[in-house]
C-alpha cells in the first residue's frame, strides 16, 4: 500500500514509522531482525531502508603502488524490503538514489521493486561518494533527485527508456522526497532550496520527509514556507534521538543541522554516553509530543542502525 494511503487511513492519528540501515556485507537477515522486532508492536505501516553507494578504498600493490577498489559495505536494500514485507507483511519504503546508477539500472531497479509488489520508493540524488568532494553522476546517470522523479514519474505512465510510446502496463509508485528545514547545504539559500523542492513535487513527488532536526521551531518555520510557496504534500518530520556525546559534533558535520544550546549543553554535561541517551531519548519525546500536537501525519525516525532509544521514544507515545 501506498505511503500516502496510510496517511489517509489514519484518519489524522499520527503513525509511527522508522527508517533502518541494511546490515554491512557479511551479517544476515537475522540482525535485521533483531534489531526490527522491538519496534514492530507499535505499528509501523511501513518501514524505510537506506541505500548505500560505493565507497574506494586503496590497497597497496606488493610494488608499493596504491590499486583503487570499489567497495559497497552496505548492499541489499531491494531485497531486504522483500524479506521484510514477507517477513512482518508492512509496507517498505526503498531509498532510491541518483548515485552510482546509470538510468538503464534505475529502470532495472524499479522493475525489480515492483514485481517485488513493492509500492513506494523515496527518490534521492544521494551523497558524494566520501572520498570526492561533490557529487558526481553516473555516466548516463541523473544529476538530482528531479530527473530521478522524472524517470519514476514516466513509468508510472508507462513511459520506459526504449520507447517513445507508451506500454500497456506502467508501475504506480508512490514518490517520497528529501526536505531540509536547515537548508540542503549545497544550495545558496533556502529559497533556492524550496524552489528545487516544489519542482520536485510538480515532477510528481507525493510527500516529503525531513532531515533530522532537533528544534520543533525549525520544522515549523519550514512547513510554513513550504505552504507559502505552494508545497501541499505531506511533510513527514525526521527524528533522531542522540544516543552518544559524539554524535554533538558527529550530526552536524554529517547532516549539516544546529543542536540547540540547551539541547548541546545537557549532553556535554553527561557524565558518559548512558546519561547522553538518557538525554537524547527525553529531548526527542517532547519534541514528538509537541509535532503530534501540530498534528504530523506520521513520526519518522532515524534508528541508525539501534533501536534501543527509539522504541524508549516509542514507548511513551504509541
Ligand atoms: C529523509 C532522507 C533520507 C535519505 N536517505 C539517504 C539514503 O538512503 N542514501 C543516501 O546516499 N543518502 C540519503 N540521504 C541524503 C541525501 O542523499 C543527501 O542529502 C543529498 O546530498 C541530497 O539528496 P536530495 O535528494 O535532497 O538531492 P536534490 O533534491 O537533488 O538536491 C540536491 C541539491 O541540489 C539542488 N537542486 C535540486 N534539484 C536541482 C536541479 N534540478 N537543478 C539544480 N539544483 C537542484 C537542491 O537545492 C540541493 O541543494 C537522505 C536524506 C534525507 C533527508
Amino acid at each position: 500500500m501506498k505511503v500516502t494511503d496510510h496517511f489517509k487511513n489514519a484518519n489524522g492519528k499520527t503513525l509511527f514509522t522508522f527508517e533502518i540501515l541494511p546490515p554491512l556485507k557479511g551479517e544476515n537477515m537475522k540482525t535485521l531482525f533483531n534489531h526490527i522486532d522491538p519496534l514492530m508492536e507499535f505499528k509501523p505501516p511501513f518501514i524505510d531502508v537506506t541505500y548505500h553507494r560505493e565507497e574506494y578504498v586503496y590497497k597497496q600493490r606488493e610494488n608499493g603502488l596504491l590499486e583503487k577498489r570499489t567497495t559497497r559495505k552496505r548492499p541489499g536494500t531491494v531485497g531486504i524490503c522483500a524479506a521484510i514485507q514477507n517477513h512482518y507483511r508492512v509496507d517498505t519504503v526503498p531509498h532510491l538514489i541518483c548515485g552510482g546508477f546509470n538510468k538503464e539500472e534505475t529502470e532495472n531497479a524499479l522493475i525489480d521493486l515492483h514485481f517485488l509488489g513493492i509500492d513506494n520508493v523515496l527518490a534521492l540524488r544521494g551523497d558524494c561518494v566520501k572520498s570526492e568532494q561533490r557529487f558526481v553522476p553516473e555516466p548516463g546517470g541523473h544529476n538530482y533527485a528531479t530527473e530521478l522523479i522524472e524517470q519514476v514519474a514516466n513509468m508510472n505512465n508507462g513511459v520506459y527508456l526504449d520507447d517513445e510510446q507508451a506500454y500497456h502496463n506502467g508501475t504506480d509508485f508512490c514518490i517520497g522526497v528529501a526536505g531540509y528545514p536547515e537548508k540542503h547545504f549545497e544550495a545558496p539559500n533556502m529559497k533556492s532550496d524550496l524552489r528545487w523542492l516544489k519542482k520536485k513535487i510538480e515532477l510528481g513527488a507525493d510527500y516529503i520527509v525531513t532531515q533530522m532536526f532537533f528544534d520543533n521551531q525549525k520544522y515549523f518555520d519550514f512547513v510554513n514556507r513550504c505552504r507559502e510557496e505552494g508545497i501541499t504534500v505531506p511533510i513527514i518530520p525526521g527524528l533522531k534521538p542522540m544516543t552518544t556525546k559524539t554524535q554533538l559534533t558527529l550530526l552536524p558535520s554529517l547532516f549539516h543541522i544546529e543542536i540547540p544550546c540547551a539541547l548541546a549543553e545537557a549532553i556535554e554535561d553527561c557524565p558518559d554516553n548512558k546519561a547522553a541517551a538518557q538525554v537524547g531519548v527525553e529531548w526527542a519525546i517532547q519534541q514528538s509530543k509537541e509535532l503530534m500536537e501540530f498534528g504530523v501525519p506520521c513520526l519518522h525516525y532515524y534508528s541508525m542502525g539501534k533501536s534501543d532509544s527509539v522504541r524508549k521514544v516509542a514507548e511513551a507515545l504509541f
